[in-house]
């Protein structure tokens, strides 16, 4: 494969005249560390910042973890936004400064809210041998971005739509919109679902209009509205559809269905941060050094870690430009 990050805009342009469909490849990331194990990150990337507000896509596996270490993410901070994690296959433990300790699986969901500013861990538990996942986020609209930190699990019952199942993880289907807001707390309209498809099915989706959507491919090929998605690609379709059709071909499909109202606000990301602007990430950045790394104060923005048996991640040096907005 060649260098996916020299001009990943130019890859867009596939399935844009045909249907409207954007084809977002995937770029290899590293996690850190010499065995760690490495991520496919489709957004943030060039050509996309923003699916609703989801503003962060890794997705990974199936990890084979007595090679690659497995996960093990040591205590970090995060502010301004939603962290979702979603299993095909393994165990993460999740420990966060609200006191929460939890394990997720296939089927579940773990959903913390950062708010104003949280830190956790994750580490694959000693039973994982392979993991399969993914690790999203969502922006925290404006309004909402300064609230105090919590943490929410939700098992997730599978749902029937025709040949396929969908496990809706957040928000509602368009079609049990009165069903009430979803499983876990969001703060602006979306959606986040597992579709699965046996191999030759189609899905008519009914969509929310008003959403845009992505669709991450992690079985497959897919399907989207015609255009052609590999494994490990996400589709972006742009609103203004009231349905999406989603196909399988000679293999199953699985996918993970990522919708939203455009957040509508310019956000600065650099590295677990969400702010508004350069100096406010300066300040999340220096207070994370000065109260965690240094001094392990647990009354700070980010509290403490409880049940960590280390140090906590020391936040990279920050470019010598000013960030700015994406969006
Ligand atoms: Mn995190």
């Amino acid at each position: 494969m060649s260098n996916l990050e020299a001009e990943p805009a130019e890859l867009v342009c596939d399935g844009v005249p045909a249907a409207g469909i954007q084809v977002l490849e995937p770029r290899e990331v590293p996690l850190g560390g010499p065995r760690a194990m490495s991520v496919r990150r489709t957004l943030p990337q060039r050509a996309r910042s923003l699916i609703g507000a989801w503003c962060f896509v890794d997705h990974f596996g199936p990890d084979e973890v007595t090679e690659s270490g497995g996960m093990l993410v040591p205590p970090h901070p995060h502010t301004g936004l939603q962290t979702v994690t979603w299993l095909f296959e393994g165990e993460v433990e999740h420990r966060d400064s609200t006191g929460s300790h939890q394990l997720v699986r296939p089927g579940a969901v773990n959903l913390m809210t950062a708010g104003r500013g949280i830190q956790h861990s994750e580490v694959s538990t000693p039973p994982t041998r392979r993991l399969h996942g993914a690790q999203l986020w969502v922006a925290l609209p404006d309004r909402d971005r300064h609230i105090d930190p919590f943490f929410e699990h939700a098992v997730i019952a599978p749902q029937t739509i025709g040949s396929a199942t969908a496990r809706v993880f957040v928000g509602r289907l368009a079609t049990d919109a009165e069903a009430g807001p979803g499983p876990v707390r969001t703060f602006t309209r979306l959606l986040g679902a597992q579709l699965d498809l046996p191999a030759g099915a189609t899905l008519d989706l009914s969509v929310d209009p008003t959403f845009e959507h992505g669709l991450l491919v992690d079985a497959g090929p897919a399907t989207l509205d015609g255009v052609d998605l590999p494994v490990a690609h996400l589709g972006y379709a742009p609103p203004g559809r009231s349905r999406l059709r989603i196909a399988a071909g000679e293999h199953p499909v699985r996918a993970l269905l990522l919708g939203g109202e455009p957040l509508g606000e310019p956000i600065v990301m650099w590295w677990n941060f969400i702010g508004r602007e350069h100096d406010e990430i300066v300040a999340f950045r220096q207070q994370w050094q000065a109260e965690v790394v240094e001094h392990g104060t647990a009354t700070g923005r980010f509290g403490i870690v409880d049940g960590w048996d280390g140090r906590a991640l020391p936040a990279p040096v920050m470019p010598d430009v000013r960030l700015r907005p994406r969006d």
